[in-house]
């Protein structure tokens, strides 16, 4: 029956069944009016249509699609009847739809496929114009039952019920995508800011890197990373932290080259591996024989270090979960971040070479300046000890006229070592106070316990020679001892520890003197 026709021009028999199957259209068309004022998302309204398509015509599926005409790209699709892990019966659905919606089939009904063993073997699809900008279709199949012209009609009184609804919800899908893409870039730049801040503060490379990636994880939701630095004496890849990383894994090691994250290093650029743990160049964790169970990466980006084009490490951004990932958008936001930590790497080296003695790789007068008003204040306040000495090698003018002024280096760095020897890791400070001079400083130490650290040391200069182009040499060194009293000032303190050097050259040198013997 036509269901087209106006009710004056249906003949008078079938006016009864013509009316029928009107209050059948207008129920239907009122029940998808009800859905389009509930559902106000995209996926929703597709849903409950599509659910209520399938009720009404009694079949086994109903699905949608529709598409922007000016991009081409932007879709949506959604099914209901059909499990999406039959991939060859979706792909043919869409491939209806696809049809549908190119050719603007305004409707067809399909029967029978006639041995044909296509999916589906029948189905009523029809294209319709969402909007000026977007056009959709609707297809509903799988029911015993011919489909016939009249649920064509049917099919064409629902997508003309949705059109208003859809184009809405599809603007407010876009909407909110715009809106949380402005807020992802809003958050990325705060990011920038904030640790473009934090570059400046004095923090040390290793505090500032972690910093860095911990937002960094917020900006791109991840849930591991890891900074791994490249050793290029020893072709060496190794993980210096990780965050989310069990930590056996974390302590695997590659070679240039190696794995997602060597090849990266290895290319110079960027490597985003949207196959995750399945990608070729990827090596899978193994412990001993056995290979250890950890949740597979779903996806990972690697990006390649590099200090003035040489490799320096790898930034490691992967996810085990497959509702977050790195897209290559972000990608591009990862790689800001390595810039900023090249960055932070650039100044603490700038730091470690302003502070650092290039002969000896001891701290130099500046730090020592600054470590020790440090430990004065400390000092002061928890009133306990402090002490410094002051070491000047004897003889040293004479001692480089007669073996030149390379033995003299060598000097000048081996007694370096015996100093940073015999000092506690991380407690005291050595460092060389200008040409053949040096101090300690000794937190915690009075100035008996800091004459017996220098007279060892000073025992050890005595007893060590030196090898230098098949020469044995030897030197001995000077020393003087002061203990902080309250009310010192950091120049006098120095002065003071001088003064008692000076006697003990006087004096012979070979020595140690402490200043309340004088
Ligand atoms: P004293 O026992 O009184 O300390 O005599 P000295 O010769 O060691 O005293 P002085 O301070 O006059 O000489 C220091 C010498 O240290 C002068 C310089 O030749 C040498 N010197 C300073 N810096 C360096 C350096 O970096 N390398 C070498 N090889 N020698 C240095
Ligand atoms: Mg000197
Ligand atoms: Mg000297």
């Amino acid at each position: 029956m036509d269901l087209t026709l106006k009710l004056a021009d249906v003949p008078q028999n079938l006016k009864k069944r013509f009316l029928r199957k009107k209050l059948r259209e207008l129920q239907l068309v009122n029940r998808v009016d009800k859905i389009t004022d509930r559902c106000k998302t995209l996926i929703t309204l597709a849903n409950a249509t599509l659910k209520l398509a399938r009720k009404f015509f009694r079949c086994e599926f109903a699905a949608m699609l529709f598409t922007d005409r000016e991009a081409r790209h932007r879709q949506f699709y959604l099914a209901v009847g059909i499990d999406n892990a039959q991939n060859e019966a979706v792909l043919r659905l869409k491939e209806l739809l696809h049809d549908a919606v190119t050719h603007g089939i305004g409707g067809q009904a399909v029967n029978s496929n006639e041995g044909n063993q296509l999916f589906p073997a029948d189905y009523a699809v029809l294209s319709f114009a969402v909007s000026e900008r977007l056009v959709g279709a609707l297809i509903v199949g799988g029911r015993e039952k011919k489909w016939t012209d009249e649920d064509l009609h049917y099919l064409s009184a629902i997508s003309s019920q949705i059109d208003n609804g859809l184009e809405h919800a599809f603007l407010m899908q876009k909407y909110q995508r715009s809106r949380r893409l402005a807020e992802r870039e809003t958050r990325k730049l705060s990011f920038v800011y904030e640790i473009s801040l934090s570059l400046g503060q004095e923090e040390d490379f290793a505090a500032l890197c972690r910093r860095i990636l911990e937002s960094a994880m917020h900006l791109v939701d991840v849930n591991r990373c890891s900074f791994m630095r490249y050793n290029a004496e020893l072709d060496e890849l190794k993980t210096e932290f990780a965050i989310g990383i069990p930590f056996l894994k974390s302590q695997m090691v590659f070679r240039m080259g190696e794995g997602l994250a060597g090849a990266a290093l290895k290319e110079g650029r960027p490597i985003l591996a949207s196959r995750g743990g399945r990608d070729l160049r990827f090596i899978p964790f193994k412990n001993g024989a056995s290979t250890e169970e950890f949740p597979s990466i779903v996806n990972m980006a690697c990006i390649p270090l590099l200090v003035e084009g040489q490799p320096m490490g790898v930034l490691n951004f992967s996810s085990t979960e497959a509702d977050y990932y790195v897209t290559p958008d972000e990608l591009a936001a990862l790689e800001v971040v390595s810039q900023l930590i090249v960055l932070a790497w650039q100044k603490q080296r700038l730091y470690n070479i302003s502070i650092k003695d290039e002969l000896t790789g001891m701290y130099s007068f500046r730090f020592f300046r600054q470590r020790l008003q440090e430990e004065m204040s400390r000092a002061l306040r928890f009133e306990t000890p402090l002490s410094i000495v002051m070491f000047d090698i004897d003889y040293f003018k004479k001692f480089n006229d007669s073996y030149g002024h390379l033995a003299g280096n060598l000097v000048l760095r081996e007694f370096a070592n015996i100093l940073n020897e015999s000092v506690r890791f991380g407690i005291d400070v050595a460092a060389r106070f200008g040409g053949e001079e040096f101090a300690l400083i000794l937190p915690g130490t009075d100035e008996s316990g800091a004459l017996c650290v220098s007279e060892r040391i000073r025992k050890v200069v005595e007893e060590s020679p030196f090898d230098f182009n098949g020469q044995t040499l030897k030197v001995t060194v000077s020393g003087g001892v002061r203990q902080l009293e309250s009310g010192m000032m950091l120049d006098d303190f120095v002065k003071e520890a001088d003064r008692a050097l000076y006697v003990a050259k006087e004096g012979g040198r070979n020595r140690i003197v402490v200043c309340s013997s004088l």
